[in-house]
């Protein structure tokens, strides 16, 4: 009786498995199409100087409408793009509509912002991202000192020859680099003094709970002051609530971003948001 047991829990798991397998092939051959479907999206979310209160930057997060599933979420579908190699056009086709959109505010006479543009380590890897980075500030004619590219911790495991040169070549057109969800991953600190990175975003883990948990803020406090230190900057993500802003002023930490300035949002009403934002400061 037991074996036969076994026998079932096995056999169940094994058809859940093949069900969530199917479901995610399912899932990419849709994927497959979805950039000449014209089915991807970007939405920006607002990054605050936290001395000033300005508007300085913009996180794109892809969005992904699939006409029979409704809204995909970028943690459902960025792995099975990463998986299958499709995040290669996708990341840069976001590449190319983050700076084409960014060139375009400009023109429209909205205040100077960067966009910062997440980047996954499969893209790293790949021989051509410096030349579609290129490729899309050519085509947009954005000023490479107005991108940043989101790395995250992960790049760093494996050939530290590779990612050096890479970084090198990416630093030289002019645009800058951050270290995504910082202290979540990769926890060999030397890299931060070999590669010339521009900013730390400090994961919301720690942020989230910072006014009520005290580690979480000892490792706010202790990251804002080793960034610091190495000349680095840093953005607190996550933040929800406006108990946190007084205290990551007090931390002395550079900027932040989370929902309590602003959702990620369509670029129609982050262009709205950016120009409420101006006469705000201007009044
Ligand atoms: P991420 O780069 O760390 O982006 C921050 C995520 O936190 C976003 O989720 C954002 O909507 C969410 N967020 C922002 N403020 C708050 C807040 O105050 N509270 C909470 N609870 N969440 C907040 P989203 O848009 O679902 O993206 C998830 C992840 O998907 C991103 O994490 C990033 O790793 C990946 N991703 C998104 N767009 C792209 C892309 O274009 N390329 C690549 N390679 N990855 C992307
Ligand atoms: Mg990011
Ligand atoms: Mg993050
Ligand atoms: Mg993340």
């Amino acid at each position: 009786v037991a074996k036969a047991a076994g026998r079932n829990t096995y056999r169940f798991f094994d058809a859940s498995m093949q069900a969530d397998a199917l479901e995610r092939m399912r899932l990419l051959g849709k994927l497959h199409n979805a950039i000449e479907r014209k089915e991807l999206r970007l939405h920006y979310q607002p990054q605050l100087d936290l001395r000033s209160g300005a508007v300085i930057g913009a996180e794109a997060l892809i969005r992904w409408q699939q006409p029979e599933l409704g809204l995909v979420s970028p943690a459902r579908f960025i792995p099975l793009a990463e998986d299958s190699g499709l995040i290669v056009p996708i990341g840069a086709w976001v590449l190319r509509e983050a700076c084409r959109q960014a060139a375009a505010w400009q023109e429209a006479g909205l205040p100077p912002i960067v966009v910062a543009v997440n980047l996954s380590v499969v893209q790293f890897r790949h021989g051509d991202l410096v030349r579609t980075v290129a490729d899309a500030l050519a085509e947009s004619g954005l000023d490479p000192a107005l991108l940043e590219l989101e790395l995250t911790e992960s790049i760093l495991i494996g050939d530290v020859d590779a990612v050096s040169q890479a970084v090198t070549r990416l630093k030289a057109l002019g645009l800058r680099l951050s270290i995504d969800d910082f202290g979540t991953g990769y926890s060999n600190l030397a890299y931060l003094k070999r590669f010339a990175f521009d900013k730390l975003k400090i994961d919301q883990s720690f942020v989230r709970d910072m006014d009520s948990n005290a580690d979480s803020c000892a490792l706010v406090r202790a990251i804002v002051q080793m960034a610091h230190g190495l000349g680095l900057g840093t953005i607190a993500e996550g933040v929800e609530r406006g108990e946190l802003v007084e205290q990551l002023r007090r931390l002395n930490c550079d900027e932040a971003q989370g929902y309590h300035f602003g959702r990620p949002m369509p670029p129609e009403e982050f262009a709205d948001y950016l120009a409420r934002a101006r006469s705000r400061a201007a009044a």
